[in-house]
């Protein structure tokens, strides 16, 4: 039995047996192999690549066949990869000279190469970078067996594991046969773990090596409400761990009696419990969890996996199915957010060295107002159908929000002359999620209609912490006064100008925050739906007044260590259970 520790990602307890889903290359054991072993080596690993230069080939015709020509030539290039003599005779010399394990020569010599291209000056031979990277994984599961398979093709219940789960992954989970899963990588706001919660399947982010921990169908326990996993757990910690996962169950059946309920003080004063979703798929979980409409739509999943963009046909079917399926409630459509780390492949970007300070969100759709068009005509068309709301994402000065607007002004004309309904007064909204634009938010205020406030990233760039890198995930710091700051000075200049303030981020579903931003004036708190009952049950058993003052006391508070303690502490105190569960 091995017990590991990571970042909580997804709350529940899952327990199954493992499926080893994609290894991270760069990240190889250096295993020595005996003298007599060292043609043996070679060879497996010449036979590696034959298995992996067949698997290119079908996929090369695979592709010309259903997609087309033009794309198929990224196998053309990997096909190059495989071929190139040196990779193969580099390989085997380290092997015979280092006498080590084929796995680790294939990721030192790699490593090399794709350094060497990287560092560059001509974009194509950085691009070629990627191709030595993505060809050398393909061999690296060819020489450990580990198959690559999509999470689309799984048949039965499975835990996965894996170094890191990409957007396309992490699309396919709704199919129900992902009952948890756990990267090596990660945090708390990474896309997969947002979306492990948005499904409700637990997860744990964030453990180095346990792809080498694992075996295939290893039984594996995960606790993602403390960040535990359990490998191979003895028959005595199994017992406890069900006798756990029951708990969780009657615990979240518990607080159903709340889900029709209205999100409200005990003094009986109304905010607004709405949820974050990804994908349509969703709809129907928040809707059982009792979410008083969608506070935020992710679209830039419905621009993943794909060699083309959506059109505005399917973008407008997509989002009038969300909807018409939330109405009479409102729905926040975000306009896409890619870039990041939800790269957009079909324009074919250069490689960023920063892709969280890149062309990311509404720099991307600035850039390219076409296809920005496209989305907006299709949100706008929704409007007709429901009540919904545009929000822009990343803005971090006053002229991107109103070039962005002066662009949806644009459209609706066109709609106009086009005799194509749409609801003329829909609400035009920001998130705030740059420290510039919480700075800035007393005059932005004057330009919106509504805020969002996108805690993910406004503590990541606040605190100059990348929200995705376990490493530093430990100074990730919603506690800080910075970032509390921010957010007072965020709610308090809407208010001041008479909008309403939401907040989207992570933040607003963290029960340890509910009476502090209940007490700042948050008017709308939107979270992945397995939170809304818990902030419920928090909001519905206190009175605004006690959340004015309590708000007021841990403003005063000089750092993150002690608004933590402070925090957990009073919390706990007032509403134990809810919050240890
Ligand atoms: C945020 O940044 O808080 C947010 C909600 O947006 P995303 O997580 O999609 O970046
Ligand atoms: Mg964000």
């Amino acid at each position: 039995m091995i017990t590991l520790t990571g970042i909580s990602a997804s709350s529940g307890i899952a327990i199954g047996k493992a499926f080893l889903f994609d290894i991270g290359i760069f990240n190889v054991e250096k295993k020595e192999i005996a003298s007599t072993q060292i043609e043996v080596e070679v060879h497996h690993f010449k036979e590696a690549v034959l298995r992996t230069r067949d698997e290119v080939k079908r996929l090369e015709e695979k592709v010309q066949r259903n997609i087309g020509v033009d794309i198929a030539k990224i196998f053309s290039a990997h096909l190059l990869v495989l071929e190139d003599p040196l990779l193969i005779l580099d390989v085997a010399q380290k092997i015979r000279e280092e006498r080590v394990c084929a796995e680790y020569a294939l990721e030192s010599v790699s490593k090399n190469i794709s350094d060497n291209f990287s560092a560059m000056e001509d974009e194509y031979f950085r691009e070629r970078a990627v191709d030595v990277f993505d060809i050398c994984r393909r061999i690296l599961h060819n020489l450990t067996g580990v198959v690559r398979i999509s999470i689309e093709d799984l048949t039965e219940k499975v835990i996965i594991i894996a170094h890191e789960l990409s957007p396309s992954d992490t699309a396919h989970m709704h199919d129900g046969n992902v009952i948890g899963f756990v990267t090596e990588i990660g945090g708390k706001t990474s896309h997969s773990a947002i979306m492990a919660r948005a499904i409700e399947i637990p997860a744990v982010v964030g453990i180095k090596e346990i792809t080498y921990q694992v075996r295939n169908n290893d039984t594996v326990i995960i606790d993602g409400s403390h960040g535990t996993v359990i490998i191979n757990p003895d028959k005595k910690t199994l017992e406890e761990y069900y006798r756990r996962q029951n708990e969780y169950c009657i615990f979240r059946e518990g607080l159903s009696w709340l889900r029709d309920l209205p999100a409200q003080t005990d003094d009986g004063y109304r905010v607004l419990l709405s949820a974050n979703i990804g994908t349509e798929e969703e709809v129907d979980v928040i809707k059982r969890e009792g979410a008083e409409g969608i506070g935020l739509y992710r679209t830039e999943y419905l621009f993943l996996e794909r060699t083309d963009l959506p059109t505005e046909e399917e973008q407008f079917n997509v989002y009038k199915n969300v909807v018409m399926k939330v109405a009479p409630c409102p729905a926040v459509i975000r306009t896409m957010d890619l870039g990041g780390d939800k790269f957009l492949t079909q324009l074919n970007l250069s490689i960023e060295m920063n892709p969280f300070l890149g062309l990311r969100a509404i720099r991307l759709s600035l850039r390219y107002p076409e296809i920005f068009k496209v989305q907006l005509r299709a949100i706008l068309r929704t409007s007709h159908y429901g009540k919904v709301q545009i929000m822009f994402p990343l803005i971090s000065e006053i002229e991107e929000f109103q070039q962005a607007k002066s662009i949806l002004l644009s459209v609706m004309e066109d709609l106009e002359k086009e005799n194509i309904p749409f609801d003329r007064n829909i609400q035009i909204g920001m998130m705030v999620e740059t420290p510039a634009a919480a700075l800035v938010a007393d005059r932005l205020a004057k330009e919106v209609d509504f805020f969002s406030i996108g805690t993910n990233d406004l503590i990541q760039y606040t605190m100059a912490i990348d929200r995705v890198n376990e490493e530093v995930a430990s100074l990730y710091k919603p506690f800080h006064p910075a970032i509390l700051r921010l957010i007072k000075m965020t709610i308090d200049a809407a208010h001041k100008e008479g909008k309403w303030v939401g907040m989207c981020g992570e933040m607003a579903g963290d029960p340890l925050f509910t009476l502090l931003l209940l007490g700042l004036g948050l008017d709308e708190f939107s979270m992945s739906g397995s939170s809304i009952l818990r902030i419920k049950k928090i909001i519905r058993a206190v009175q605004l007044d006690e959340a004015k003052v309590f708000a007021d006391e841990i403003m005063q508070i000089t750092s993150a260590t002690e608004v933590q303690k402070t925090l957990e502490e009073m919390m706990t105190k007032r509403f134990g259970n809810i919050l240890e569960i």
